[in-house]
């Protein structure tokens, strides 16, 4: 595995999440958690976030044995961040009913030294000032993909706008293009938003897939069939983080990098979906995720 030059900041959770399947509460997430466990198959992320203390020190410890650089994540006085979400029986909409910043509302981001020289960073789902404050310590990167969703979209608009003039990629679904947008159509939303700033753009469709954009081209990459749907939560943090994990490992940004990116992003995100929290991805061993991409492949080209 190459030295480790992916940066990723965003939160660290526990999130209360009301699923078809029955109400889990205290459950470890958060976006820096899904796609720091997600990137690990393929480099060794750095992560920046904050912890309260309350925040469990075994799941510190699972990241690092997964090679996870856990030494930017501070652990502060109070409350780690919370999020509630409540699932619809189709488990496609659900409704944030909470969101307690705690520790990450006086969070004042500061990178180890060793991290300001990532070459590859996501700026995961956060507040936008977090993501800028983070993004004015690294020197010259070469690619800066950030996510965001509809609290921050309706919140901050005026700085996610910053954001978005300082950034390479934008990783967002379907529902957060259109608000973003204020355009329905896909195709048309996703030209109006890569106007806003971003060079490339990926939207996430859940079990409909992935759509990519850039100036030259578009592609789909379908998601992978899932028989047993459990949790959607992170699955759009693991896929930022698998693309970027296998763009880093890489090293190449060409057209055929970015459709195997997409791929093995789409493959690595499903895992997430087939348990509540991270414990499916966190127990994750290479194989498997090499098996379901290749059932993957023959899905979408079945002569091969
Ligand atoms: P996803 O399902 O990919 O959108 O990610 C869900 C994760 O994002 C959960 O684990 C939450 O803890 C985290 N999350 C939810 N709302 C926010 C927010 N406003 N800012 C940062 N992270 C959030």
């Amino acid at each position: 595995m190459p030295a480790s030059s992916l940066l990723i900041i965003g939160s660290m959770a526990f999130d209360d999440l009301d699923l078809p399947s029955g109400e889990f509460r205290d459950v470890v997430g958060g976006s820096a958690t899904y796609s720091a466990f997600a990137a690990s198959h393929f480099t060794e992320p750095r992560v920046v976030a904050v912890v309260g203390e309350d925040f469990p020190e075994p799941t510190l410890g699972e990241l690092a044995r997964r090679g996870v650089d856990v030494s930017g994540i501070e652990r502060a006085r109070g409350k780690t961040f919370r999020w509630w979400g409540r699932y619809a029986k189709d488990l496609v909409s659900r409704t944030t009913l909470d969101t307690q910043l705690n520790v990450f509302a006086d969070f004042k981001p500061k990178l180890p030294q060793s991290f300001t020289q990532s070459p590859y960073v996501l700026l995961g789902n956060i507040h936008p000032a977090l993501q800028l404050e983070v993004l004015a310590q690294v020197k010259s990167p070469r690619l800066v993909a950030a996510d965001t969703m509809n609290f921050w979209i309706s919140g901050e608009r005026a700085l996610l706008g910053e954001v978005l003039k300082k950034i390479d990629l934008l990783i967002i679904n379907d529902e957060e293009l259109r608000e973003l947008a204020g355009i329905h159509n896909l195709r048309r939303a996703a030209r109006a938003v890569l106007g806003m700033g971003p060079k490339r753009l990926v939207v996430k469709r859940g079990e409909f897939g992935a759509l990519y954009f850039d100036a030259d081209e578009s592609c789909f990459v379908p998601a992978y069939p899932l028989e047993d749907e459990v949790d959607p939560t992170g699955a759009g943090d693991s896929f930022a983080g698998a693309l970027l994990g296998y763009l880093a490992q890489r090293g190449v940004l060409d057209r055929a990098a970015m459709r195997q990116a997409l791929h093995t992003a789409s493959t690595v995100a499903s895992f997430c979906v087939e348990a509540v929290g991270t414990k499916r991805l966190a127990a994750l061993d290479h194989a498997t995720v090499r098996t379901r991409m290749s059932e993957l492949r023959a899905l979408v080209h079945p002569g091969d």
